[in-house]
């Protein structure tokens, strides 16, 4: 029995590695957000990391969310709040509209972006002006406004 979950906790995993990365960068997972995932590297822009966010919506990587929001506007609830919703949502892409400031000698920066989603079995797509900012060479998600 341990064996055959094993296995396919190991298959699963195997797939996410050969999977195209969420953020549709067409890059392999691996390759992409995984390295933001896993913390061998941080993001460097404004837009990787919210690149790395979607892929953590998109494979429910909760820790990386609450991790990755900027502390001033991290609240207790998020996290009860995440786990609670985020299996609700299937994201089905993801397109960077525009990016202002956000480099790699930013303190601070924006990202416009359309992702589209399933929900409830309803397709849809929702657009943000996301901002960020630095703290300590460090990218955060700091707060977004509905772009419509
Ligand atoms: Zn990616």
């Amino acid at each position: 029995m341990i064996f055959q979950f094993t296995t396919i906790a190991f298959l699963k995993n195997l797939n996410t590695m050969i999977d195209v990365c969420p953020c549709g960068s067409e890059s392999f997972y691996t390759n992409c957000c995984r390295v933001y995932h896993s913390k061998s590297e941080t993001p460097t822009t404004a837009e990787q990391l919210m690149r790395s966010r979607y892929s953590a919506y998109s494979l429910r990587l909760v820790d990386y969310l609450v991790e990755t929001t900027h502390r001033d506007k991290l609240k207790s609830s998020y996290r009860r709040k995440l786990v609670a919703t985020i299996n609700d949502i299937q994201w089905t892409n993801l397109q960077i509209i525009k990016t202002s400031f956000g480099g790699v000698d930013d303190k601070a920066g924006k990202v416009l972006f359309e992702a589209s989603y399933i929900e409830a079995g309803e397709s849809g797509v929702m657009s943000e002006h996301s901002r960020f900012r630095k703290i300590a060479g460090k990218w955060y998600y700091y707060d977004g406004k509905g772009a419509r």
